[in-house]
This record gives C-alpha cells, structure tokens and sequence, in this order.
C-alpha cells in the first residue's frame, strides 16, 4: 500500500511518515500540496492523508482540485482544526475521513485500513485464496491452517496480489506500489520477494508472465487434496 502524506509540521510529517513506514507502507511525505499534486500525478497511490492548514494553497483547495479530476482514492483529512463547519466543509469536498490532530501512527493506520477496505472491494476481514489465509488488518498469514512469517515487504506484494486476483501486475505497477520515491530499489529486489513468496507458501502462488509482471496463482492450484 503507498500512501500519500501531505503535511507542512516536520515533525508531525515525520514522524506520521516513519510510523506508517515501520507498519510496512510505502509514504511518500510532502510539505506542500502542489508538490503531492504532481507526486500525484505520476505514482499509483491507495489513499492520501491530506493537512488541511498548508502554506499555499490550503487542503481543501487540492481536495476539491483532485475530485473534480475524478481521483477515486481515498483521502484522510487531518488538522488541528476541529470545528464542526470544517468537519462538515472537508467531507462534503470529498474526504472519506476526518482526523483531528494529535493522532497517534496506529490509529491513522486503523483509519487507512478502513478506508482502504471500502475501496478495494475486499470488505471482509479474512481473505481466502485455496488453502491460503490473510487477514489484512493483522497481516497474519495461514498456509493449510499453519502460520507462515512475512516481512513487511513480502505481506505488501502477497497483499497487491490477493487485492487484483484476476489481473496481471506489471513489474513497474508492483514497484510503484511497494516503494516510495526515495528508496533505493536493488533490480532484483522483487525477483527475491517473489522467490521467498513462493518458498514460504507456494510455488504456485505467483505466475510469471513473461515479458509483463506476475499474477496471483489459481486459487483452484492452491488446494490441497481433499479427502
Ligand atoms: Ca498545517
């Protein structure tokens, strides 16, 4: 999941931005809204954590700019404005939540969940693929009903998949969604995440396709005889 942090406080910016990070998000902070606008344009983000007092042009200017660009994804307004009219301004522009400052990192990641849940069309709680089990919000993972240990990076990828069963992800698509601006990619970083996929599930799990990116095995290949 890449998120988007708009927020002009650095220490609040920050420190929202490492503890995402360490809950295995991918964030991309920015301090003002005409840089994210453009981060906007060229990144697939799944949802935006937008301050609404910002030097410029203020948050609910960039709201509004982006829902009348038809941007479907999620946006968590946050602000230390609190009253009820900003409240009731933030989301009839758009925003899917409304965040009060101070937040602590594992609520707005609560909060993201549960925007992030109504947008993807994976509302339950438990994701079953064959014998494969993932809940999203734990990041627990169960293979044939054991448990099976992911690193952050390897439950995003399992996630990405499990999110678009039917379609094939292109390696540039799955690169943009695990990692941030900044970050420095190994070239075959994704090769190796995959390979460990595949060894700690399945090796089915994950298809290759040649030439494009990977896709999410057949749930049908992924169950174990029946008896
Ligand atoms: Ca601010």
């Amino acid at each position: 999941m890449r998120i988007l942090i708009v927020e002009d406080d650095p220490l609040l910016g920050d420190g929202l931005a490492a503890g995402l990070r360490t809950l295995g998000f991918a964030v991309d902070w920015f301090t003002d809204g005409a840089q994210a606008d453009a981060a906007l344009a060229v990144a697939p983000y799944d949802a935006v954590v937008l301050d609404l007092g910002l030097p410029g042009r203020d948050g609910l200017h960039w709201l509004g700019r982006w829902r009348r660009r038809a941007e479907q994804l999620p946006v968590l307004i946050l602000t230390a404005r609190d009253g009820v009219d900003q409240r009731i301004a933030g989301l009839d522009s758009g925003a899917d939540d409304y965040l009060v400052k101070p937040i602590a990192t594992a609520e707005l990641a609560a909060r993201l969940r549960a925007v992030l849940r109504r947008s993807s069309g994976r509302p339950e709680p438990l994701w079953r693929h064959g014998d494969l089990e993932y809940q999203p919000a734990s990041k627990t993972v169960r293979w044939r009903g054991e448990p099976v240990e992911l690193t952050a990076r390897e439950s995003a990828l399992l996630e990405l998949l499990l999110s678009n069963p039917q379609r094939v992800l292109s390696r540039a698509l799955i690169q943009d969604k695990l990692y941030a601006f900044e970050q420095d990619i190994d070239s075959n970083a994704l090769e190796v995440h995959v390979h460990h996929l595949r060894r700690k599930i399945d090796a089915k799990l994950v298809r290759t396709v040649r030439g494009v990116g990977y896709a999410l095995g057949p749930a049908e290949a992924l169950e174990g005889e029946r008896g």
